[in-house]
Formats: structure tokens, C-alpha cells, sequence
């Protein structure tokens, strides 16, 4: 089985489970875990930030970071495709209370105009605009990077309607790795930010919110009240911290290998994409004849033994990742052009 599912599907390796076995613990929620401690203090300078949280999960990130952002009726504009609008089952509305006013940018990417025509004048009629939120790199936009001036034109807009920005870093390493533009900077015009180690990182669990020091204590009271307070969490924090120390580099194969894989399948016409579009390690394809999806990745699992994903009725998800090494990805791609 070739697996292209996801890049959460990553197994931790031998020597990331010897150096979380071998991770020094205290208990976390008392501030007494070394590992976790490290860990934060990493991620906080990593985005050039004054403080991090160590959280079970991405979404817990976006969760705790939108709730202390927002008050109940309160406006996050974020594009139509974020992860915030359609994954995370509704938890800014749930929890946080906010509404969530789609832009419909080009691949999960808008403009600073867009965000400039979505922010409504203060009026008590409206839900207060108070959040911006980008997500680098866009997942459903095809793991697209967000264009450093693009970037500064949209946090620059915010900045001057006061607007708190909150950056979803879930794959931002990829973005890095691929641009050569460092985490720092691309967080550099936001308020919050936030990387997930379970994905291309290859970490099984975990992810880590930066912000101010004061936004980070009370992040950290949201997080003792959802019960994301863990106990000797170091033991999973040391697979962060050995996917910070060397699993970043590997990224850069992983968006080359999903590059191959783009250009592999364009040849030919039953697939309909641009090798040119792919940024990082997700390609997103369309079915140019109006197969089925689903039917198609069932049959392709069934008959080739390649996972992939189906994200829409015509539309595919393709993610490299460190258990997939370009041979396997030239190999998913020869299958794929081979089905019947
Ligand atoms: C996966 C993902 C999340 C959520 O992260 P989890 O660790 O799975 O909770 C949030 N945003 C984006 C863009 C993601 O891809």
C-alpha cells in the first residue's frame, strides 16, 4: 500500500520513539515538564514570539487562540476553504461564540482588497469584525504559500483597522522549507501563530500556539478549562522536539515529491492539473470527465493498493510525506495512469 492519504499518517520512526522514551517528564500543567518547557520556548523563538503553549492538537490551537481573541458575537473573516470553516465542526461558533464571514480568495489565498471590502464599519448592527485569519500553508487551496507581499498587504490591512491576525501554521514548515523564508517572518505580521508537529513533521501528537505573554496565560486558562492541561506530556512533546531537530530539512522531498507526482499524472488527460500550481506537499487534482471521486479512490485503493483522498465529487487529495520516498510516489503516479 502506498499511502498519500494524508501526511497525519506518518508513524513515528525508531529513533523518535527512543527519544520520546528516553524524554525527561515532570508534570506539565505545573509548568514542571522540561521537555514541554524546551519545547515551547523552541516554538516561541521559531515564530519570534514571546511565549508558547503546548496543545493536544492543531485545531486546539485555532480553538483556544479564536476564544481568546473573540467575545461572543464577535466577526472572524477567513477564506471560504480554511480549515477553521470547514474541519474544526464548527468550534469558533460553538466555542468562542464568533461569526465566520468567508472571503472567497484564489486557493485559499485573498487579496488585502478583499479583506479591505469584508471589514464592516464599527455600527451596532453588525457582528464586530475582530479577527483575520490566514492560513499558510493553504490546505484545500492545494497547500498553496501565501506570497510574502500578499501577505504584508493583508496584515497591514488588518493592522490599520485594528484587527488581531491569527496565523494557521499547520504545514507553515512546508512554506519555509520550500520558499526560504523563515517562520519568523512569515509570522511576523501576526498576532498568533501555530505549527502542528503531526503533520509533515511526522510527530504522532501534538501542536504549539505562540503569542504575547499575556495572550499566552490566557491561553493557557482555556486550556486548563477544555481539559487540554496534560500531566508528563514530555513524552510526547520529545517527538516534537525531534521533529524540529531533524525532520525540517526532509520537507523539502516531500514538496519536490509531490511536484513529481503532479507532473507525472498531467500526462495524462483523465487528470486535470497544473504541476506548476503545486507549492508544497499537497496535490489537489480534478477528474476531467466527471468520474466520481469516491468511487475512483476506493477502486484505486482496492485495485493498485494507492490511498489518496476524495475532497470533493470530481476532486482528489494527493500529500507526501516522510513515510512516502519518491520511488513510492513515482510508483503511485505509474499507478494511477495504469486504471482502467
Ligand atoms: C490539520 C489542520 C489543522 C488541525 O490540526 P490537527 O492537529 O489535525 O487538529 C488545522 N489547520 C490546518 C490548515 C490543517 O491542515
Amino acid at each position: 500500500m502506498i499511502n498519500l492519504f494524508s501526511d497525519t499518517q506518518t508513524k513515528p520512526s525508531a529513533a523518535m520513539r527512543k527519544a520520546m522514551l528516553e524524554a525527561e517528564v515532570g508534570d506539565e500543567q505545573r509548568g514542571e515538564d522540561p521537555t514541554v518547557n524546551e519545547l515551547c520556548e523552541r516554538v516561541a523563538d521559531l515564530l519570534g514570539k514571546e511565549a508558547a503553549v503546548f496543545l493536544p492538537s492543531g485545531t486546539m490551537c485555532n480553538e483556544i487562540a479564536l476564544l481568546v481573541h473573540c467575545r461572543p458575537g464577535d466577526e472572524i473573516l477567513c477564506d471560504r476553504t480554511s480549515h477553521i470553516l470547514n474541519y474544526e465542526a464548527g468550534g469558533p461558533a460553538a466555542l468562542a461564540g464568533a461569526v465566520m464571514t468567508p472571503i472567497d480568495g484564489e486557493r485559499g489565498i485573498y487579496s488585502a482588497e478583499q479583506l479591505k471590502a469584508a471589514i464592516r464599519p464599527e455600527h451596532r448592527y453588525g457582528p464586530r469584525t475582530r479577527v483575520v485569519e490566514i492560513e499558510n500553508t493553504a490546505n484545500m487551496g492545494g497547500g498553496r504559500i501565501w506570497p510574502m507581499q500578499t501577505l504584508n498587504a493583508v496584515t497591514d490591512v488588518a493592522k490599520e483597522n485594528g484587527l488581531i491576525v491569527h496565523l494557521d501554521g499547520a504545514r507553515l514548515m512546508n512554506a519555509v522549507v520550500a520558499s526560504e523564508i523563515s517562520a519568523k517572518d512569515y509570522a511576523a505580521g501576526s498576532d498568533t501563530a501555530w505549527i502542528d508537529f503531526s503533520k509533515g513533521l511526522g510527530a504522532p501528537v501534538g501542536a504549539a500556539l505562540a503569542g504575547s505573554k499575556d495572550f499566552i496565560e490566557e491561553a493557557w486558562r482555556w486550556k486548563q478549562r477544555l481539559g487540554g492541561a496534560m500531566r508528563q506530556a514530555g513524552i510526547i512533546a520529545a517527538a516534537g522536539l525531534y521533529s524540529l531537530d531533524h525532520h525540517i530539512p526532509l520537507l523539502a522531498a516531500d514538496n519536490e515529491n509531490a511536484k513529481i507526482f503532479a507532473e507525472r499524472i498531467a500526462n495524462s488527460t483523465r487528470f486535470a492539473i497544473d504541476p506548476t500550481t503545486v507549492d508544497t506537499n499537497i496535490v489537489i487534482f480534478e477528474l476531467a470527465n466527471g468520474e466520481d471521486a469516491q468511487v475512483f479512490c476506493n477502486r484505486l485503493e482496492i485495485e493498485a493498493g494507492v490511498r489518496i483522498g476524495a475532497i470533493g465529487p470530481s476532486t482528489l487529495r494527493a500529500v507526501t510525506h516522510l513515510d512516502v520516498n519518491k520511488k513510492s510516489v513515482v510508483a503511485a503516479a505509474e499507478l494511477l495512469l495504469l486504471m482502467s
